[in-house]
């Protein structure tokens, strides 16, 4: 199943049966708890980066 690498932002691995994320671009290799993990991280990252970029357009 297809995925994104939390990384790199490019196309990951998701192996169903072995519940685990492997990124042939970076080498990136993740259970699938950890990488929620991560995948919760960057959005909040991303909405952070969000809010500064409003905040500047004066809204
Ligand atoms: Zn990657």
């Amino acid at each position: 199943m297809d995925a994104r690498c939390v990384n790199c932002n490019r196309k990951a691995d998701f192996d169903i049966d072995k519940s685990k994320v492997t990124c042939k671009e970076c080498g990136l290799e993740l259970d699938y708890e950890e990488y929620i993990e991560r995948m919760k991280e960057k959005a909040v990252t991303m909405a952070d980066d969000f809010q500064s970029t409003w905040d500047k357009r004066g809204f």
